[in-house]
């Protein structure tokens, strides 16, 4: 009984600390009801879900949705959260929003140099003078809470160096800059264009403090997503990742912002992270594995259905049995096959499949060992919702040959796959 209580009591402790700092996990004790109070009152002081005011119906709807469900969508803190929304806000011009928002972003830790930086940050982006309405707005803020302004300086640049440092941060960024799209331009004026996005954007801007450049690219893509400015989408993504964020990173910020830009701007958004990623790795998920993915399986292409990459993993030739990770993309697999020398399978990324001739197949998932004798005539490869990567380990290397036989169809793939 003494037990109990004192359990109980600590979870009551950890519950109020939760309220405090709000949420950003989903957790199986709590649902998006309880996870909306937690955060709207770590946001904004206030109650959430009062059933009060002239339209207690939809703010029941808009707060689950926002601060319960979008809330817990991908890893994210909440400072980035609701910077995030602060700088979508800003580039809609939704100005009592935005000063709502900017009260919420101080709350969970955002400094006034870190707000003022992400609408500073919106002006090359949407223009001077919606970047200075959202200042305005955000000043009132900081006046309301006896904030002195100015605030401190963050600018570093001299009029020698704006054009230097800007140039380095947009080769890290956008190597070669916009030289091939600003070329040919009447006067030679796209040049001139070229340098103010060096000089203005990427030094005036981007070399300020308070933000570091991976904090900018990112809420940069949100500030794009919420202009629709789907050109300028495509080449952004990249520039985000080489920032140092990753492809989950700039989803959840995307999401972060879809309540407020709605699903047509979100969507086309995730969409062209989707596209784009898919160029940069081919579509192979980060962190599949600990192991690289390797290029395109060409060599072997004729012998799969679906797309596989190859990365070897050894190299010395006196070694025997050379190792490789081969990744197959979903519903990719091998023909049907054997090795004279017999082959070791080891499952280290996502879920797939091993089936010998006339056996049932076996569901791969990392950490399972699959040893194949010589001559056992067998295929391998992903399951059909999922990528799946394993190490191929070739036994007795010196007189190990393959016999390649007929594709597995859709049929015999199905049929082994198929989940009781
Ligand atoms: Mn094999």
């Amino acid at each position: 009984m003494r037990r109990t209580i004192i359990i109980t009591a600590v979870a009551a402790l950890m519950c109020a600390g939760a309220a405090a700092q709000g949420t950003n996990k989903r957790s199986e004790t709590m649902d998006r009801t309880e996870i909306c109070k937690k955060n709207y009152t770590a946001l904004f002081g206030g109650e959430a879900l009062t059933g009060q005011g002239s339209d207690p119906e939809m703010m029941d709807i808009l707060q689950k949705f926002i601060f319960g469900d979008v809330f817990t969508t991908g890893e994210m803190d909440m400072k980035m959260r609701e910077m995030v929304t602060c700088v979508t806000l800003a580039s809609m011009q939704t100005l009592p929003q935005l000063k709502a928002h900017a009260g919420a972003a101080l709350n969970v830790g955002v400094t006034p140099e870190e707000l003022r930086e992400a609408m500073y940050l919106t002006a090359p982006y949407i223009g001077f003078p919606r970047m200075l309405n959202a200042v305005g707005t955000v000043n009132e803020v900081l006046k309301e809470r006896g904030v002195a302004l100015p605030l401190g300086r963050e600018g570093s640049l001299d009029e020698k160096t704006r054009g230097e440092r800007g140039q380095a941060i947009r080769d890290s960024l956008y190597p070669g800059g916009l030289a091939k799209e600003l070329s040919g331009m009447p006067g030679g004026m796209g040049e001139d264009v070229e340098r103010f996005v060096t000089e203005y954007c990427f030094g005036d801007i981007y070399t300020r403090g308070a933000l570091d450049v991976k904090t900018r690219e990112l809420l940069a893509y949100c500030i794009l997503t919420a202009i629709g400015a789907e050109e300028q989408l495509h080449p952004h993504y990249h520039g985000c990742l080489r920032a140092g964020n990753t492809p989950e990173d700039v989803t959840a910020a995307v999401i972060q912002a879809l309540p407020y830009v709605g699903f047509p701007a979100a969507l086309k958004a995730l969409m062209i992270v989707k596209e784009e990623n898919a160029k940069a790795n081919g579509g192979v998920p980060q962190g599949l594995s600990a192991f690289p993915t390797g290029a395109a399986n060409d060599a072997y292409a004729q012998y799969f259905t679906g797309r596989s990459y190859l990365a070897p993993l050894t190299s010395d030739k006196r070694l025997n049995s050379p190792v490789a990770n081969v990744t197959f993309e979903p519903g990719c697999r091998n023909n049907w096959h054997s090795h004279t020398g017999g082959q070791i399978l080891i499952a280290v990324g996502g879920r797939g499949y091993y089936q010998e001739k006339g056996k049932p197949a076996r569901e791969l998932l990392p950490g399972d060992v699959v040893e194949i004798a010589p001559d056992v005539v067998h295929w391998h490869g992903a399951a059909p919702d999922s990528w799946f990567s394993h190490l191929a380990i070739e036994c007795n290397p010196q007189s190990n040959k393959n016999t390649w036989l007929d594709a597995v169809t859709d049929e015999q793939y199905r049929e082994a796959t198929r989940k009781e």
